[in-house]
């Protein structure tokens, strides 16, 4: 079955496409031809960025197998730059489709830190 989605949203209007563009401001803490990593504008840890693949699709089912990659090694820059996002344990956490609480219809990853966190 398919993830509830909003359909209207397309790379066009897609909020997250924008701030890769930069016609909407954002805090980018690293970007590479890939993916970029914001604060999160509403942060619900002392530390909240978003990991942001560059490429548009909404949920991983959506993923090509370059933009899937494209998270595996998302994944992995993070862990290799933890200290320079101020980061030593974190959460990663990926909310697919509006039941699970997403609401930007842009893949991202929740990266999550500066607390003790309890258990999921
Ligand atoms: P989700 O609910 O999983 O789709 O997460 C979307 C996240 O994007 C939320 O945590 C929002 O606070 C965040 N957000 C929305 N608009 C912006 C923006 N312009 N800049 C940075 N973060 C944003
Ligand atoms: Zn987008």
């Amino acid at each position: 079955m398919k993830h509830t989605i909003d359909n209207t949203v397309t790379v066009d209007n897609c909020i997250f496409c924008k701030i890769i563009k930069g016609e909407i401001p954002a805090t980018l803490l690293y970007q590479d031809g890939d993916f970029a990593i914001i604060k999160d504008l509403h942060p619900r840890a002392p530390l909240h960025y978003l990991a942001i693949p560059k490429s548009h699709f909404v949920t991983m089912e959506d993923a090509d197998y370059y933009q899937s990659q494209i998270v595996g090694r998302m994944l992995k820059k993070i862990s290799t730059i933890k200290e320079q996002l101020d980061l030593v344990d974190y959460r990663l956490i990926v909310n697919q489709g509006k039941g699970a609480g997403q609401s930007v219809w842009h893949y991202h990853v929740h990266i999550l830190g500066g607390k003790q966190f309890g258990d999921f």
